[in-house]
């Protein structure tokens, strides 16, 4: 049952009664395993076509660069490129319904923070021409932690910042520590967050309702696992912002 209630006060100020609603939410979490269910078997069954489709376009790739068919090598690059956005989704439900069944491990390893995202900055730079990207970077973080989980994380909050800003902004990364802990922000000069929806984007699902967000396509389900992955690591994530200016991500690490 979830409850929703206000409590009311006598003149002295002791409380006397509740008023609210009670709400059966068992058909709710059904709803919700059944939901899960399905992700995950249609992932599962995606990753195989997808690696053999994967494989194709190389083997295409490859031949295509023998003959000195520019506009085809270009072609199956574009094409790889949406492979591996796919691929990312697909890896995504996966992940979610693996932290859904307790499934989810942690490769912890002590490795540099500021290296990694270095790494994922500088892809993005390329990958993308839409925003500028400005990065203010740090040294020598080191952390124990997953590096392809952190990894995922920082990438998600990078995507995000594009996928909620218009075209020619900036997006900032920044990495900075104190003596214990790492801590990275991404801030865009987008859409915004209202107040309300701050915190409840990072539950599973949720995609804020707004007039913009019906050409943005996604799932809601970033946020959640990235929260999940940085919780699970003990540090934490936030996000600050103003509807029509902007948002910062924030999320932190104990350093090693
Ligand atoms: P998705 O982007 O696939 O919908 P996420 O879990 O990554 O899922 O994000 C959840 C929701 O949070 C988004 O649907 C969007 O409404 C909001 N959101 C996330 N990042 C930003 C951002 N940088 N600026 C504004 N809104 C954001």
């Amino acid at each position: 049952y979830k409850l929703n209630a206000l409590p009311h006060y006598s003149i002295d100020g002791t409380p006397t009664y509740l008023t609210g609603t009670l709400l059966d939410i068992t058909e709710q979490k059904e709803d919700d395993q059944r939901k899960n269910d399905f992700i995950a078997m249609v992932s599962h069954e995606l990753k195989t076509p997808i690696t053999s489709l994967k494989a194709y376009i190389q083997l295409l790739a490859v031949n295509a660069q023998k003959a000195g068919d520019a506009f085809t090598v270009n072609a199956l690059a574009k094409s790889n490129a949406q492979i591996n956005k796919m691929t990312t989704l697909i890896n995504g439900f996966l992940n979610l319904s693996r932290l859904e069944s307790g499934k989810i491990s942690l490769d912890i390893k002590r490795f540099d923070l500021a290296l990694l995202v270095a790494e994922i900055v500088d892809e993005a730079k390329t990958t993308q021409n839409t925003h500028t990207i400005i990065y203010e970077p740090c040294e020598g973080v080191l952390v124990n932690a997953d590096a392809d989980k952190i990894g995922s994380v920082i990438n998600n909050l990078i995507n995000n910042a594009l996928k909620y800003s218009p075209r020619g902004t900036e997006v900032t990364v920044v990495c900075s520590s104190n003596t214990a802990e790492a801590r990275v922000s991404i801030k865009d000069q987008g859409i915004g967050l209202s107040p309300k929806d701050i915190d409840r984007v990072f539950d599973r699902f949720f995609r804020v309702e707004a007039p913009q967000m019906q050409t943005i396509s996604g799932f809601g389900i970033g946020l959640y696992l990235s929260a999940e992955i940085v919780r699970r690591h003990n540090g934490h994530i936030w996000a600050k912002s103003e509807i029509g200016k902007g948002s910062t991500f924030y999320f932190t690490l104990p350093l090693a």
